[in-house]
């Protein structure tokens, strides 16, 4: 594993991190016996930096993370980042409360690297009023905060003031071939590093979109390069060709998916990437923008939407229509998942009341009410509208056809 040097205190961090948001699942809880072979493995060859946070899984990542090191006696050999949700910070108090319940959590006396997450502009001047820097700067001194820093999804002019206002020994910040120009980009890539942060990426992938269901067209695009490689493969070497880049975060779903970054970052040095190599990725970049049309991540922090709309879910279907090789078959999906055929709970995006509460929360800046009235113009048609309406009777009136049968049976 190739390690980086954090510049304000010497520590010798991984270039790839665990994110720890993406384990597989059984039954909407963390598969504990696959994602702790996936941990074990990964902390085994070098990968010794864990970045979980409040939300991931619904509130299972950090006690996960905490029962995995403890059990295995591993939290001396790793390096945890975790997050102050500030979204759920209303008052000084609240800081030190989120704080003890993550100790608590990940069973730990201190945090190596602590983050205030997700912040834009507004955020953290918000927290700056509550008094976080007293809070940092005393829990620093305690020791149970090693390092300070913040993860961020706003604009540049945003990104250098909150660079600017308090000592940090790092940041956080989402960086991909597409995302060069957007949120810090590129130009806070360089302008953290200068000031002597030190630079974690995420969404190297974004959101995973990167890796997989590629279009045919892009795939094509891949296929022509000299040099064989994933698309996955591609756009981690695009983020560590910068040498800015301190960690990069992967939010591994499989003990394969582990593996092959592992293999990737043995080798991916700075500066590595050819020229033709730079040709082969700016031109997959242009195809893409030419198909995206909703620039959501499915970070989901625009959830819970109080009309039922599962946002993310909603832009993630429409993008895959319209991006993937097989589009009728994401339509079909969304119209199975969405409009309750299967479990009753309806989340289509026809559903928005259009009240602008997503709006606030969404990093990228989407106007999310206007993009839903699209998906809903694409997919809620009266054709599915109609499927779904006759499905849905089936399937429910076929139920109730076998609970009648069960309650005859047992009468006999
Ligand atoms: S604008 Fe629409 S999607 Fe957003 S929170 Fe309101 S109802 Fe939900
Ligand atoms: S719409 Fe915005 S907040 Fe919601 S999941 Fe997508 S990127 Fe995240």
């Amino acid at each position: 594993m190739q390690h980086r040097i954090i510049p304000k205190t010497g520590d010798k961090l991984p270039v790839l991190g665990f994110g720890a948001m993406r384990f597989p699942e059984t039954a909407g809880r963390i598969d504990r016996a696959k994602a702790s072979e996936m941990l074990a493995y990964a902390i085994e060859n070098g990968v010794n930096y864990i970045d979980t946070a409040v939300p991931y899984h619904k509130g299972q990542s950090e006690s996960f993370i905490g029962d995995f090191l403890e059990k295995e006696g591993l939290r001396d050999k790793v390096f945890i980042a975790t997050k102050l949700p500030h979204w759920s910070v209303r008052n000084p108090d609240d800081i030190s409360r989120i704080f003890e319940k993550q100790l608590k959590d990940l069973k730990t006396g201190y945090i190596d690297y602590y983050l205030l997450h997700s912040l834009s502009g507004e955020s953290w001047h918000n927290l700056d009023d509550l008094g976080i820097k007293k809070f940092l700067d005393l829990e620093k001194a305690s020791g149970r905060i090693r390092n300070a820093g913040f993860s961020f999804h706003g604009d540049i002019e945003s990104f250098k003031d909150v660079v600017n206002a308090y000592p940090w020994e790092f940041c956080q910040i989402q960086y991909n071939f597409l995302d060069e120009k957007n949120q810090a980009g590129t130009e806070g890539l360089k302008y953290a590093a200068k000031s002597g942060l030190a630079v974690m990426v995420m969404e190297p992938l974004r959101g995973g979109n990167l890796a997989g269901n590629i279009p045919e067209n892009i795939m094509d695009i891949w296929k022509s390069a000299k040099v064989h490689r994933t698309p996955a493969e591609w756009a981690l070497r695009w983020v560590w060709n910068h040498p800015e880049v301190t960690t990069v975060l992967s939010g591994m779903s499989s003990i394969d998916q582990v593996k092959e970054n592992i293999r990737v970052a043995e080798d991916a040095f700075p500066a590595s990437l050819s020229e033709d190599e730079l040709i082969v990725i700016g031109k997959v970049r242009d195809k893409y923008k030419e198909t995206m049309k909703v620039g959501c991540t499915g970070c989901r922090y625009c959830m819970p939407c109080p009309a039922g709309v599962d946002i993310p879910s909603c832009f993630e279907y429409y993008n895959s229509y319209h991006m993937f090789k097989n589009g009728n078959w994401a339509k079909w999906q969304y119209v199975f998942r969405s409009h309750g055929i299967m479990d009753g709970k309806k989340s289509h995006a026809s559903l928005c009341t259009g009240c602008g509460r997503c709006k606030k929360a969404c990093p990228q800046h989407i106007d999310i009410p206007l993009r839903l009235k699209e998906v809903a113009k694409d997919f809620d048609t009266p054709v599915t509208k109609a499927f779904s309406g006759i499905a849905g009777f089936y399937l429910t009136l076929r139920g109730k056809i076998s609970e009648v049968l069960k309650i005859k049976k047992k009468v006999r």
